[in-house]
């Protein structure tokens, strides 16, 4: 799974953001100052989005220490300054793309994929492939999950869980959002049902971690 480093201060854009790249199962960690950042610039996440003015150590002198220690890591750049200016210096210093503020949340995560794609090649398990959990092989186009070479039997429901869980490994799914991804936003129903089928997969599949978050939803644990 890739792992990004987020930098921004301003904290209701890094929560909104963040919630957008963890929408698409990549792991994220935010840092709101560029000192908090600069502890990490060893650490190989699979990329860096720096806003570019941050108190303290700001987003030129973080890409200079992250590119000195490796300088194949990709970096977006974010700013609200002089766009122009931004955009010369940073791809000077580096940085593989350049966002202006204000942007859609959506265009990030568009860039971030593309510069992901670009650097590592695409993602799995979108492929179509299979994904190996514990002692299972979940075959995503087939739809079937092996343990071996026996076949467990799932319900459509059960597999829709299973499949959108696994392909957002770590990433925290509230009721609501299970519900709304499994039976659709049509459904009115209670959100027990999630609870429900949780439980049936779990026991259909001991060994998926898949985790309780009490009183918000579920999360699929890394192995
Ligand atoms: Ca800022």
């Amino acid at each position: 799974m890739h792992h990004i480093y987020l930098v921004e201060d301003e904290p209701h854009l890094h929560r909104v953001l963040a919630a957008y790249l963890e929408q698409e199962g990549w792991r994220v960690t935010v840092f709101s100052t560029g000192s908090e950042a600069q502890a990490r610039v060893r650490d190989k996440p699979s990329l860096w989005i720096l806003d570019v003015m941050l108190p303290g150590v700001d987003g030129f002198e973080l890409i200079r220490q992250i590119k000195a220690c490796d300088d194949a890591v990709p970096v977006i750049f974010i700013s609200a300054r002089d766009q122009d200016l931004d955009r010369v210096l940073g791809l000077e210093m580096g940085s593989d793309d350049y966002l202006a503020k204000p942007f859609l949340p959506r265009e990030l995560v568009i860039r971030t994929r593309k510069l992901l794609e670009r650097c590592y090649g695409v993602a799995k398990p979108s492929d179509g492939a299979s994904v190996s959990i514990g002692p299972y092989a979940i075959l995503l186009r087939e739809r079937t999950v092996l343990e071996g070479t026996d076949r467990i039997e799932l319900t459509s429901k059960e597999f829709d869980l299973l499949c959108h869980l696994v392909k957002h490994v770590g990433h925290a799914f509230s009721r609501d959002d299970l519900l709304n991804h499994v039976w659709g936003t049509e459904y009115f129903g209670s959100d027990r049902v999630v609870d429900d089928l949780v439980r049936r997969v779990r026991k259909k599949l001991p060994h998926v971690p898949i985790e309780t978050l009490y009183g918000f939803g579920y999360r699929l644990v890394e192995l």
